[in-house]
Order: structure tokens, then C-alpha cells, then sequence
């Protein structure tokens, strides 16, 4: 019996907590600007309130309540970034105030300069005075974020928009996470690497090591590259055992399979412990799990849509979670990407394996969201990737899939796109 992939799945999320558990992964300081797409480390409390000060959200003339008449001479000026402490405002006025500038702890509201004339006595308001509110246009201190309230946990993906948030603060410096250690090797007598002339009919380019290092660069990862090892049992078992010295997770690609050429899981079993082998999933059936020294290990399939559906689906959540990425983020990012559709084509399916397709999600003529097989599906067929925008997910008991069945899509995340 092969192994489901939500076991595969839950034995790669144990063994990544495990890991981490007892390595208790290093921090380190960063300045801000070097921090997007980093994990942090620890929770992000404010040091201050933001707004720093209660300030006018307008252009326009702040009021006090009491005061509201026509009209209404105006006292003094005040502009971002002046000090208000030893601001003197009489009674019976109103001040002319600029957006961002601090509002006095008198004022009540601010009245938008667009609903204001000014004349020969001071500013007539156009609109209704029994309208104006109390708070109007004012932003008050703390509003966006409190001072000690704790803007993230750790465990968080800084992305840009935190990243600005954070930098109200004034906080110049952050604790992450330091980056997974990945060393990458792929095997096989008949890769060459990219941009050398191919030697012989049989040759092929070494594709998989350039993908897995942008996906591994994607995923904010150290990479040691390894090169390309033939189909040799000692070398492949010598360069398995310099990367799991240097590296927190080991990745390899091809020779996983059932093949005489096939040495990875003989050189896992041998060096250190097989966890699984074999997944009941299409593509990417023959995908290694282990453990070698302090490393852990996986074992991608060559075929070059099989390495990138596997690294995807298994080898992304278990570089985040050892990466320090809570499981909390990494739920919510999947089911905002993952719902159901109909799809616009029949899709060949065989009972036995769960499925990852590729398809193209879009809307149809009437507004309705639907997806579309890329075509030919294939383990060497690459285009069903690069012309994809999600996978189409069918269960292990499905078989063939007609037009207009409902299926479960997972839109690429910025991994693919
Ligand atoms: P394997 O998993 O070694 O049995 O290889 C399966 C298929 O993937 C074969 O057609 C290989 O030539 C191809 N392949 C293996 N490694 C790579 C690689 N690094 N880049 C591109 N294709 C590969
Ligand atoms: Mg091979």
C-alpha cells in the first residue's frame, strides 16, 4: 500500500517540528529593509502609538463645538509637524489646520476646507452646523496601533504591508529567523549543465538543480549547490554524506525510482533512515523521505513536472515550518487559495492516486469562475505547468472526470507565479 499523501503530509509536518523542537533554530537581527519575506522570530510589540498624536485627517479649520457660528475669525495656523505644547488658542475662534498637523486637546472636530469660505471676519461654514459631529476628521493617537499591544506573534511572513506597519513604529531592526541551510544535488549520467553544448544523443540539460534553486531562493533559503553526481552508488552516498554535514535539509533529484540506475533510497538506507518512499499521488509517485545525520532528506523524482509538483506540495510546507513559519500562517494562506469550481473540460483521472493536474482558472462568458486542463499531463511536459495558474486537485478514489463536475483547485502561490 502506498502511503496517502495527508500521511505523507503529516509525516513530513511531525518530523519538521521535531526538527526544529530540538535544533531550536538560530535568530538573527536584521536591519528592516533587508526583512521582506523573512520569517520573524519574535512577537512585534509597538513601542508607541500610531498615530503618535491625535492630528487632522484634512485640510481645513479645527473647531470647538461650543464655538460653531458664522462667522468664525480664525486664530492661528497650524502645519505637520508643528509643537502645539505652548499653543495659545482664545475662545471664539477657530484655527486653520493642515493635514497630519497635531490637533489641539480643545478642538472637537476639524471642518474640510471644501466646506468653508473665508471672508472678510473669518471662515463662513457652507454646510449644515447641526450636522458637524464631534471627532470629525480627526485621527486619534493609537487608533491603528496601540502602544504595548502586540502587532504580530512570531511566526509570521513579513510581507510588505507588515513591513510598513512596523516601520511606523520607527523600528529600524528585526529578529528572524536565519535561513534554512539547503544542499541540492541532482543525479544522473545524462545531465549536462546549462549552456554547455550536449555531448551525445543521450544527453539532456540538467533542468531540475536551476528550478529547485529558484524555488529554494523563492523560499528565502540558503542553497548549496552540489552540482550534478552520475549514477554511482558510492559517489551519490559521498556527496550525501559532505551535504547532510553542511545542511539542515538535503535535495536531491532523479534516481529515486525503481530503475538499476536508481541509487538514492539504497544510499538513504544505508547512510542514515528511510521514513517513507512512495506516495499515492500523480505526478510524483517515487519521492524519498529521511533522515541522514542531523539532516533531513528528500528525494524528488527527476522528471521535471514530478521535482516541481512534489517540491510544491511537500518539500514548500516543510521548509516553511523548519523555516519558523507558524502552522496557523501557512493554514490560512492554503484554504485562501484552495475552493471549488466546475471544470470547462473532461479530465482523465484513473482511480488509485490523488491527482495534481494543472489548469487554468478563469471566468467564463457569464461571470462564473471554471477551470480548464492545460492539456497533455505528462511528468516531462512542462508547459502543463508554465501555462497553469493551479492545480486541479482530484481524490485518490476518482476516476474519470466529466465537463461540469464540480473539483477542488489550488491556485498557484507566488512560488509558481
Ligand atoms: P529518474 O527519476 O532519475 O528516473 O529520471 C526520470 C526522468 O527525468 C528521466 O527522463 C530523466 O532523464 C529526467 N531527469 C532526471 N533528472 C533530471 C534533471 N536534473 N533535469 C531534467 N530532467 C531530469
Ligand atoms: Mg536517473
Amino acid at each position: 500500500m502506498l502511503l496517502t499523501f495527508v500521511e505523507a503530509k503529516e509525516r513530513l509536518h511531525h518530523a519538521a517540528t521535531v526538527s526544529i523542537a530540538t535544533k531550536m533554530v538560530e535568530h538573527e537581527t536584521i536591519p528592516i529593509d533587508e526583512a521582506v519575506d523573512r520569517i520573524n522570530a519574535a512577537p512585534i510589540i509597538s513601542p508607541i502609538d500610531v498615530p503618535v498624536f491625535d492630528n487632522s485627517a484634512m485640510d481645513g479649520y479645527a473647531v470647538r463645538l461650543s464655538d460653531l457660528a458664522n462667522p468664525l475669525p480664525v486664530a492661528k495656523a497650524i502645519f505637520a509637524g508643528d509643537d502645539i505644547k505652548t499653543l495659545n488658542w482664545e475662545k471664539g475662534s477657530c484655527l486653520r489646520i493642515m493635514t497630519g498637523a497635531p490637533v489641539p486637546s480643545e478642538a472637537d472636530c476639524v471642518i474640510m476646507q471644501e466646506e468653508c469660505e473665508k471672508t472678510a471676519n473669518g471662515i463662513t461654514f457652507l454646510g449644515d452646523l447641526t450636522k458637524v459631529k464631534r471627532g470629525q476628521n480627526i485621527r486619534r493617537a493609537g487608533e491603528d496601533v496601540a502602544k504595548g499591544s502586540t502587532l504580530c506573534p512570531a511566526g509570521v511572513k513579513l510581507t510588505v504591508p507588515l513591513l510598513s506597519t512596523i516601520a511606523t513604529l520607527g523600528i529600524a531592526n528585526l529578529t528572524v529567523y536565519r535561513p534554512l541551510k539547503v544542499a541540492l544535488f541532482s543525479t544522473g549520467n545524462e545531465l549536462t549543465p546549462l549552456g554547455n553544448p550536449l555531448p551525445h544523443s543521450g544527453a539532456i540539460y540538467d533542468s531540475n538543480r536551476f528550478t529547485l534553486k529558484l524555488l529554494l531562493k523563492k523560499l528565502q533559503c540558503e542553497v548549496i549547490d552540489l552540482g550534478i553526481i552520475p549514477d554511482d552508488l558510492n559517489k551519490i552516498k559521498q556527496t550525501l554524506i559532505d551535504a547532510s554535514m553542511s545542511a539542515d535539509l538535503v535535495i536531491t533529484s532523479g534516481g529515486v525510482s525503481v530503475g538499476d540506475a536508481d541509487y538514492i533510497k539504497t544510499a538513504l538506507t544505508e547512510l542514515g533512515k528511510v521514513e517513507f518512499w512512495k506516495i499515492a499521488i500523480k505526478p510524483g509517485k517515487p519521492f524519498a523521505f529521511g533522515h541522514i545525520g542531523n539532516a533531513l532528506f528528500c528525494g524528488l523524482p527527476g522528471n521535471p513536472v514530478s521535482t516541481l509538483v512534489t517540491f510544491y506540495q511537500l518539500v514548500q510546507p516543510l521548509i516553511l515550518t523548519l523555516s519558523g513559519l507558524s502552522d496557523n500562517e501557512q493554514n490560512e494562506q492554503r484554504e485562501l487559495l484552495t475552493f471549488q469550481v466546475k471544470t470547462a473540460t473532461d479530465l482523465k483521472k484513473v482511480v488509485g492516486r490523488l491527482d495534481f493536474q494543472r489548469g487554468l482558472l478563469q471566468t467564463n462568458g457569464s461571470g462564473e469562475l471554471e477551470v480548464t486542463t492545460t492539456g497533455a499531463q505528462g511528468s516531462h511536459i512542462t508547459h502543463s505547468v508554465n501555462s497553469a495558474n493551479c492545480f486541479i486537485i482530484l481524490e485518490q478514489e476518482r476516476g474519470a472526470v466529466k465537463k461540469g463536475e464540480w473539483v477542488t483547485v489550488e491556485l498557484f502561490n507566488h512560488l509558481l507565479s
